[in-house]
């Protein structure tokens, strides 16, 4: 089988990766796969959930042309069929307590068990004994951009999970050539998209942006530098052209660029945000903080998340 460049977003929720995904989807050399960590509860989901499992496409998953080849190859080479099971051939750690939460204690406590497990491992590098699932997880992985690059014809597919853990877990155990986008954006528009959206007040917002992103830089800084390159939000919205060249060159990929229908029409993303079932919008900058958070809560976000944020290259 092919060797596909795995292309692999992290970072903060919001900050930008389905518009980055779809505009990395523009090139005739590189698919967009989704947020592939939710590929079984995809397939789970359906008119019982809160909501249906769709491909951007619109089909269910096994109905898409292109998940729904992956799936019957799953089904001839590993014998499971996650159709009827869509949990017996894992991805990632995300199951059940995405849809249910407390309602499933077990799959919770599961959850958050094999996140305290990876962040001893990747984050106090303690060393993990075999038995548990990561590597399998990541042939899984690997095993679907392969797929998926052979049948979109693509020499680089793009995951756009976010999880720092999965991407961890990649660093360590993907037999392709891994390269990471960390993808950040400024704390203060993240803070009023937080507000604006109900999300959390923005020192809440800014609390956790710090956390987060201080705990994907640590470990991102841990990667060899050819495999990251961090990607800001707001250097794509100021310019986007530069900013996808300079990402292609990083890649390693010829950039062809696809007028937007070609894009669209080529368009196959497992999850994300509801941006993937829409045509990709202008590009416009962030800027709306500056019209709606008060002087105080500039000053509170700047406080909170300073010092993370200047590191990141931010002038805050
Ligand atoms: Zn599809």
């Amino acid at each position: 089988m092919n060797n596909p460049t795995y292309v692999y977003i992290v970072g903060r929720g919001h900050s930008g990766s389905t518009m980055l995904e779809l505009l990395l989807n523009r090139s005739q050399n590189i698919a967009a796969m989704g947020e592939i960590d939710q590929l079984s509860l995809q397939i789970y989901r359906d008119h019982r959930t809160r909501w249906t499992g769709l491909c951007s496409c619109g089909e269910r998953p096994f109905n898409c042309e292109i998940w729904g080849q992956i799936i019957k190859r799953v089904y001839e080479t590993f014998g499971f069929d996650m159709v009827a099971d869509p949990f017996g051939w894992k991805l990632s750690d995300i199951a059940l307590e995405q849809e249910y939460w407390w309602r499933r204690p077990q799959s919770v406590i599961k959850y958050r068990a094999h996140r305290a497990i990876r962040m001893a491992n990747q984050y106090l590098n303690v060393p993990l004994p075999g038995v548990f699932p990561y590597q399998r997880w990541v042939e899984h992985r690997d095993f679907v951009a392969r797929s998926y690059a052979e049948l979109a014809g693509a020499e680089a597919v793009v995951d756009a999970s976010k999880d720092v853990f999965q991407m961890g877990d990649l660093a360590q155990y993907s037999s392709l050539p891994l390269k990471v986008l960390f993808l950040t954006r400024d704390a203060r528009g993240l803070a009023w998209s937080s507000a604006r959206q109900g999300r959390g007040s923005p020192s809440v917002e800014a609390k956790r942006w710090a956390i987060e992103n201080g705990r994907i830089g640590k470990l991102v800084r841990k990667l060899p530098s050819e495999m990251w390159t961090q990607v800001r939000y707001e250097d794509i919205t100021h310019d986007v052209e530069a900013e996808l060249d300079r990402i292609h060159q990083f890649i390693g990929i010829e950039r062809k660029a696809l007028p937007p229908e070609a894009e669209r029409a080529k368009r196959h993303t497992i999850a994300g945000n509801r941006t993937r079932l829409r045509a990709l919008e202008e590009i416009r900058e962030d800027q709306a903080w500056r019209d709606h958070l008060t002087p105080e809560q500039v000053d509170e976000v700047t406080r909170i998340a300073g010092d993370v944020a200047r590191g990141l290259g931010y002038d805050i």
